[in-house]
């Protein structure tokens, strides 16, 4: 071994003694690492931890695309308000129902609601009605629904839900700005996060990696965002520019992309031990085992799509959304042989709380 190698196995071994061991710089050293061995040492690590503190097993949320009506204008989102090049649907309670009742059937015994962003009096009761009608069927049911009033997230909480996912899709409040039109606010962002944690939501949150104009340097300080606001559940992915979309133009490398949200996984999984961290479906989108290999690189949770075939290709964040073919079944199979193949099984009627949550609350 060379020195450079005893160095990196001091510093992953510095990581897995204990959490938040690694400063600014060192998340930087081994978020650049580029040679095959150390990457491979930089996963084993990463994924040794999520051994530690979940098993071999991968946890599944059925994810139910809700709507994709959005009143926000984010520069790099295909469901962004001025894309005119989709058909805006929103699906009915009995729909949600019906999917959270699939979702059960299926035993995944936790569900994602994700949309686009709306706010008000009309969606807020409309989210409850959902929530309590589904609150029998004793799922983990995680929200994605954005930017919020305290006030909505409280009663959401109330109707049913234990979790919530707001991505604050870079710490760099400078590149947040240039990400987003002038009235897309990061203070704002930061200001739900904490208002999730007051209102008792395990809280989660992430990054988009490859951003135009993001450094290596930001995304070792994203983690320490991470850190700081406390994440009970991290949800990270590569960017991937959408055609229709102002960011559509950016040169696309698949391999880099992918291998930067691998290596973001991995750093996070080293330095935040204990949190759920997302094989986001963006990762399969560049490769397809991407999930796969964000699994083995220290992620826990894989989210697998149950939503209609039919409304599949009107809810593209991205380009090369894969599965949108498929339905909730296909995707259950192929993942169970996904996961098997990789020496991991599904923890299959388990809530899947966060550990990190768990922990917190018994202090
Ligand atoms: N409206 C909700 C959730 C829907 S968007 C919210 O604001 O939280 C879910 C996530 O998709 C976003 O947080 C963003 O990180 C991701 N996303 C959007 N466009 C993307 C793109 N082009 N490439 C990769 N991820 C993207």
């Amino acid at each position: 071994m060379g020195g450079g190698s005893r160095a990196l196995t001091d510093l992953l071994d510095q990581a897995k003694a204990r959490p938040q061991a690694l400063d600014e710089d060192a998340r930087t050293t081994l978020l650049s690492l580029e040679d095959p061995d150390e990457l491979a040492a930089l996963f084993a690590a990463a994924r040794e931890l999520k051994e530690r503190y979940c098993g071999r097993t991968v946890a599944l949320r059925g994810i139910i695309e809700a709507g994709n009506v959005c009143v926000k204008d984010c520069r790099y989102c295909g469901i962004r308000r001025s894309n005119a090049n989709l058909e805006r649907y929103t699906l009915t309670a009995d729909d949600i129902v019906r999917l959270a009742r699939l979702d059960a059937r299926l035993g995944y015994a936790s569900l994602v609601i994700q949309s686009g962003e709306i706010e008000g009096e009309t969606h807020t009761a409309f989210i409850e009605d959902v929530l309590r009608r589904i609150a029998p069927l004793d799922l983990g049911v995680t929200l994605s629904l954005g930017e919020q009033t305290e006030e909505t997230y409280r009663r959401w909480r109330q109707a049913g839900a234990v979790r919530y996912l707001l991505r604050i899709e870079t710490s760099n409040p400078d590149l947040y700005a240039r990400i987003h039109p002038a009235d897309h606010d990061w203070n704002r962002r930061v200001a739900c996060l904490a208002a999730l944690r007051r209102c008792d939501y395990q809280v989660g949150t992430g990054v988009m990696c490859g951003l135009p104009g993001q450094t290596i340097r930001d995304l070792a300080r994203d983690i320490g965002f991470f850190a700081e606001i406390d994440a009970d559940m991290i949800g990270m992915g590569p960017f991937i520019p959408h055609p229709d979309t102002p960011l559509g133009d950016e040169p696309m490398d698949a391999k880099r992309r992918l291998s930067l949200g691998l290596r973001m996984i991995a750093v996070t999984r080293l330095h935040l031990h204990d949190v759920n961290i997302a094989a986001a479906t963006a990762l399969q989108a560049l490769a397809p085992d991407g999930r796969e290999q964000g699994v083995r690189a220290g992620a826990n949770v894989v989210m697998p799509n149950i939503t209609d075939t039919k409304f599949r290709r009107s809810y593209q964040l991205y380009a090369h959304k894969p599965c949108l073919d498929e339905n909730a079944a296909l995707c259950r199979g192929c993942l169970e042989r996904r996961l098997q193949a990789i020496g991991e099984t599904i923890a299959y009627g388990q809530r899947g709380d966060s550990l990190h949550y768990r922990t917190r609350a018994k202090k």
